[in-house]
């Protein structure tokens, strides 16, 4: 019982450390970029796993994100993705995508 507690609060150390260094990454410029101007990423990721193709993602996206590419839906326009919509996240029956979110810089 000790060790798994032990194990908790190193397991808990490590993430919090991850997440530190995760954040200064994405809100610092990297080197030789310091005059840059940071832009946000925001894009969809599909799980193809259990995707089902029924291509409601495709239908209800207002700024044609996706294309359909042999039958499946893909990310073709990622730049188009508005972070305040995330509806295809939110109706896709399997829950299968997921979003990026980051900041990049320059
Ligand atoms: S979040 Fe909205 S804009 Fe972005 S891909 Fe999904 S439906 Fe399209
Ligand atoms: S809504 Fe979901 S299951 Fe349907 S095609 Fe899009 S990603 Fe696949």
């Amino acid at each position: 019982m000790k060790n798994l507690v032990g194990r908790a609060k190193e397991n808990y150390r490590e993430m919090k450390k991850e997440i530190k260094e995760t954040y200064q990454r994405e809100t610092s410029p990297a080197e030789g970029k310091e005059n840059s101007e940071p832009v946000r990423v925001f894009y969809p990721v599909i799980n193809y796993d259990n995707c089902i193709k029924c291509m409601v993602c495709v239908k209800l996206c207002p700024n044609q994100v996706f294309e359909i590419k042999n039958g499946f839906p893909v990310v073709a326009n990622p730049m188009a993705c508005d972070p305040d919509c995330q509806i295809c996240g939110v109706k896709c029956p399997t829950r299968v995508i997921s979003f990026v979110s980051k900041i990049r810089w320059g």
